[in-house]
């Protein structure tokens, strides 16, 4: 099949939750993705930086592979051998003492909520059904539907009520707003270090701080959401460490998984994971084999080729790049590391289509911007490629 073969096949069988590009991805390596046709493009996207490692990342498909061939899931009614190693390196990477392995995203968000809840109640002592949770406006943390009972996102959320109940909403970047709202009842600040999916929002400095500490003074868990931030995204390992602070609570996924599997966790100390006992939750595929071993493999080499140097190098370069473009209608270009959105003062998508046709794979995310978020393995050859297509198509 052709590429508009393929399009057409598939929206003819799928549900209309998405409405990607007009490029069908075939095969790819490393920052190069290639359609049916043979085209290529730079992916500046990485699966919403899922694939921080590149697409088929050599080593981790040989860790995969090897792997495959041994065990690749056992469920949880049993041990399996490399849980135990995925656990201790997690461990190692957030300095935090103990590990809940899930699959998605969404799922580690639902086990932070479910952790901060028990917490409240059988620690902090709030009466159970009184648990308070604040998250900020604009949030994204995933489709469930509690998370998007505590979404601001109307398209998100219309149609699906009835809502999960207990959460408070505030404005980001704003202390001072977090700080009254913050009651007797209240258990835990969920916060995203960088708002993604809102455009590349980057908090006033000092602001994760001041987070850190009215969590602390007011016996609240310190939620940090970083799906998106983690894992060198930001030219740091965690997002947080740009304020060097450190959450509570880390919600982890995308990069997690090496661009192969979904793979997600919550990382915290004993004295707030420990309110999990046996049948109080879980996952079927959370902790697989597979999973594990792709993961592992994946935080060795964050570690070993320091993606977090690199991201922050490369994201330097590639912003003063982006900085030479000169277009009235380009009102802020900003991010951290490899984590950058540009933002237009007019829709944005047909910008995307130009880039597409020259090559480059991006997406606009809330009309007005366009986030950068390619491979950290990105050459600066391949930046320099890519920015003669993204500047020829932001010329006016
Ligand atoms: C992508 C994302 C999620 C949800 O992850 P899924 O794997 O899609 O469920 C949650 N939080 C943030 C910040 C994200 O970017």
């Amino acid at each position: 099949m052709n590429s508009s073969e393929i399009i057409k096949k598939t929206n003819h069988f799928g549900a209309m939750n998405y409405l990607p590009k007009e490029v069908v991805i075939e095969r790819a390596e490393g920052v190069t993705v290639y359609d049916p046709e043979g085209n290529s493009y730079y992916d500046m996207l990485s699966a919403y930086s899922a694939l921080n490692f590149g697409h088929i990342h050599p080593e981790i498909v040989a860790a995969a592979k090897s792997q495959l061939d041994k065990v690749t899931l056992t469920s949880r009614a049993f041990h399996n051998s490399v849980l135990c190693d995925f656990y201790e390196k997690l461990c190692d990477l957030t300095g935090k003492d103990t590990v809940l392995p899930m699959n998605t995203g969404a799922e580690a968000v639902e086990t932070a909520l479910k952790t901060a809840r028990r917490w409240g109640h059988t620690v902090k002592g709030v009466e159970n059904g009184k648990q308070e949770i604040i998250v900020c406006k604009n949030n994204f943390h995933g489709r469930t539907i509690t998370i998007i009972s505590m979404s601001t996102d109307e398209n998100a959320r219309m149609g699906f009520a009835p809502y999960t109940e207990g959460f408070v909403t505030v404005p980001f970047g704003d202390a001072g707003a977090l700080k009254s709202a913050i009651t007797e009842n209240t258990v835990a600040f969920l916060v995203e270090p960088i708002q993604g999916e809102a455009g590349v929002i980057v908090p006033p400095e000092g602001y994760l701080k001041e987070v850190r500490n009215i969590c602390t003074e007011n016996n609240v868990l310190f939620i940090a959401d970083e799906v998106q931030t983690g894992f060198a995204r930001t030219g740091r390992m965690f997002a947080c460490e740009h304020e060097s602070v450190v959450p509570d609570i880390y919600v982890l996924g995308k990069a997690l998984g090496g661009g192969i599997m979904p793979v997600s966790a919550v990382a915290a100390n004993r004295d707030i994971l420990g309110v999990f006992n046996p049948g109080s939750h879980g996952s079927t595929f959370g902790g697989n084999p597979l999973a594990c071993a792709v993961s592992l493999k994946a935080m060795e080499i964050l570690v070993r080729d320091d993606y977090p140097r690199m991201a922050e190098e490369k994201g330097t370069y590639f912003m003063n790049r982006l900085k030479e473009i000169d277009n009235p209608e380009i009102i802020d270009i900003r991010g951290k590391g490899l984590l950058i959105g540009v933002e237009f003062s007019v829709d944005a998508a047909p910008y995307v289509k130009k880039l597409i046709h020259g090559g480059v794979l991006a997406k606009e995310t809330h009309e007005h911007t366009i986030r950068f978020a390619p491979p950290v393995i990105i050459t600066y050859e391949q930046i320099d490629a890519a920015f003669e297509t993204i500047k020829e198509a932001f010329s006016k």
